[in-house]
C-alpha cells in the first residue's frame, strides 16, 4: 500500500482530537523528521497525539490496518526507531503537560516533554529530575532505556526516579504501572526501552538541587594519553556527587583544533570539596580553555546541546567497559588521529555512584557496576562523506573489540547490535512480560524483546 492511499477510517478519525498528517500535508516531512539526519524514512500516517485518548486511538488504527507502528518521544534515538516507513507513527511531541508538586517533591510530565523543557519547569521549583547530559533528548526514550546522566552518582539513573507509569498497552488499555500496580510491567519498563506500550505520562522524584559546579576544560588532543591518565586517577575514587566525561573532538569553530575536553558536573552541596575534588581535572596538561563555575543545573544540562545539531548525519556504537585501560586510551588515541569529521567525538562516560549500586533485580537495567561506557560519536553533514563516516566508527569499534565487554547501552545501539547485549540477563524475564502485555509484538521499532524467544 503507498503511503498516499492510507484512508482513516471514519470512526477512529472523529475520535482523534489530534492531527493525523500523510503526504502532502505541509508539515509532514517537518514532522517525519528526527533528530539524526541519516534517518529518511516515510511513515503511511503521523497521528500527532494530543492525549492518552488518542494515543489509544493512533494504536488502534495500526491494529486495524496492520501496519508496523512507531512510537516518537524526542526523536533522539540515532538508530531512528521512532519512525517507521509506511506505518504508523504515533507521535507524542505535541504531548507537553508538566506538573510539579513542590510539596511532594514529585513531577509528572507526558510523553513528549524533552529534558530541556523538564529542567526549565523544575528548576523554578529549585528541583531536578535526574535526566541525561543533552537537554534537547525526549524524557522517554532516555527514560524507558534507563538514563545515563549528570547526577547519576548522587540520585541515580532516571528510571531509579521512575515512580508510575501510565501506559496505553497494545490492545489500547490504559493502565498506571507503579511498585504496587502492575509491578511486572513496572519493572519492565525502566530498563526494557519501548518494547511494552507507550508511556504517555511519567512520574518521577525530583530532588532539591538548583546550581552545580560544573562547564568542561580543554585541552590540546596532543596531550590526550596525560589527560586520559588523570580522567582514570581521578574518576577512580570519585566521589558520588562528581560526574565526568572526557571527549575527543575538534573545536566547533573554523579552526576545528583537534582537542580533548573534559566536561563535568559537581553536584554536591559543600561547595569549597566539590572544588577540590575537581581541581586536577583542571590542571591535566596545557589548559586551552576553562569555563567552569557554578552554574544552574539546567544551563549544565544544555552546556553541550550545540556539539550535537539537529540534522546532522549520525552513526553511533558504544560499549560498556569496566576501566580506563592503557590499551584503550591507546587505541582511541590512534583512532582520533584517522576522524574523517571534525563534528565526530570519542566519549567516555561513566557509570558510577547510586547508579551503579542499586541491585540488579530491582529494574530492567541489566549493568550495575561501576565503569564507563566508550562512545564513537560519528557525526558529519555532507551524505558523500556517509561512507568514510560510518567505516571510520565500524574500524575503531573492530579495534576496541578485544579491551571492550559485550555489555551495551539499550539508548545508544545502532542497528546490527543485538537486543541481548542490551539487555543481557534480564532478557528472559522481559519476554515473560512481552507476552504478557504484547504477545503479537505491536511495539516492535525498539531494541525487539521478541516474544516467541
Ligand atoms: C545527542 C544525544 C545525546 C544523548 N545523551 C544521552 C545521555 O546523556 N544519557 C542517556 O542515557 N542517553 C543519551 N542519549 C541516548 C538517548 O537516551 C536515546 O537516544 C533515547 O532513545 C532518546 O529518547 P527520545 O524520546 O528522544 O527518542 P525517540 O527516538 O523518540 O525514541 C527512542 C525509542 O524509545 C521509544 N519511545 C520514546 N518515547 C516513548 C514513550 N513515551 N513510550 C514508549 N516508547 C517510547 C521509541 O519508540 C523508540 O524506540 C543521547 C542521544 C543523543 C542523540
Amino acid at each position: 500500500m503507498s503511503s498516499a492511499t492510507i484512508v482513516i477510517p471514519d470512526d477512529l478519525a472523529r475520535s482523534f482530537a489530534g492531527e493525523f498528517l500523510r503526504p502532502p500535508d505541509a508539515t509532514y516531512d517537518d514532522v517525519r523528521r528526527v533528530h539524526n539526519g541519516l534517518i529518511d524514512k516515510r511513515p503511511a500516517v503521523i497521528a500527532r497525539a494530543t492525549s492518552t485518548d488518542d494515543v489509544a486511538v493512533a494504536l488502534a488504527l495500526a491494529r486495524r490496518l496492520g501496519l508496523e507502528l512507531s512510537v516518537r518521544g524526542g526523536g533522539h534515538n540515532v538508530a531512528g526507531r521512532a519512525v517507521t516507513d509506511g506505518g504508523v507513527m504515533v507521535d507524542l511531541s505535541t504531548m507537553k503537560r508538566i506538573d510539579v508538586d513542590s510539596q511532594r517533591r514529585t513531577v509528572t510530565a507526558e510523553g513528549g516533554v524533552t529534558w530541556a523543557e523538564m529542567d526549565q519547569a523544575t528548576h523554578e521549583h529549585g528541583l531536578v529530575v535526574p535526566g541525561g547530559v543533552v537537554s534537547s533528548t525526549g524524557i522517554g526514550g532516555l527514560t524507558l532505556g534507563g538514563g545515563l546522566g549528570w547526577t547519576q552518582g548522587r540520585f541515580g539513573l532516571s528510571i531509579d526516579n521512575l515512580l508510575a507509569a501510565e501506559v496505553v498497552t497494545a490492545d489500547g488499555t490504559v493502565i498506571v504501572a507503579s511498585d504496587e500496580d502492575h509491578a511486572d510491567l513496572f519493572w519492565a519498563l525502566r530498563g526494557g526501552g519501548g518494547n511494552f506500550g507507550v508511556v504517555t505520562r511519567f512520574t518521577y522524584r525530583a530532588h532539591p538541587l538548583t546550581t552545580v559546579l560544573g562547564g568542561l576544560v580543554a585541552y590540546p588532543a596532543d596531550e590526550a594519553a596525560q589527560v586520559l591518565a588523570t580522567y582514570r586517577d581521578v574518576t577512580a575514587s570519585a566521589p558520588d556527587e562528581l560526574s565526568v566525561q572526557v571527549g575527543l573532538l575538534h573545536t566547533p569553530d573554523d579552526a576545528h583544533a583537534p582537542i580533548i575536553a573534559v566536561p563535568l558536573c559537581h553536584c554536591g552541596d559543600d561547595e569549597a570539596a566539590a572544588e577540590a575534588d575537581i581541581e586536577p581535572l583542571r590542571h591535566a596538561g596545557t589548559v586551552l580553555a576553562d569555563d567552569i563555575g557554578r552554574i544552574p543545573y539546567p544551563a549544565m544540562n544544555a552546556a553541550t546541546d550545540p556539539l550535537f545539531p539537529r540534522g546532522t548525519l549520525n552513526y553511533w556504537k558504544q560499549a560498556f567497559v569496566d576501566e580506563v585501560s592503557g590499551g584503550l586510551i591507546d587505541v582511541l588515541i590512534d583512532a582520533f588521529a584517522t576522524c574523517p569529521s571534525p563534528m565526530s567525538a570519542l566519549v567516555i562516560e561513566p557509570l558510577h555512584g547510586a547508579a551503579a549500586r542499586v541491585p540488579i533485580d530491582a529494574t530492567a537495567f541489566p549493568y550495575r557496576r561501576e565503569g564507563y561506557a566508550v562512545l564513537l560519536c560519528g557525526q558529519w553533514q555532507d551524505p558523500a562523506d556517509n561512507e568514510a563516516n560510518i567505516s571510520w566508527v565500524r574500524d575503531t569499534f573492530v579495534a576496541l573489540a578485544p579491551l571492550v565487554s559485550d555489555r551495551r547501552y539499550v539508548n545508544y545501539m545502532g542497528d546490527g547490535d543485538s537486543a541481548r547485549a542490551a539487555y543481557g540477563p534480564q532478557y528472559d524475564r522481559l519476554v515473560d512480560v512481552k507476552r504478557r502485555y504484547d504477545p503479537d509484538n505491536l511495539f516492535r521499532l525498539n531494541q525487539n524483546v521478541d516474544p516467541t524467544r
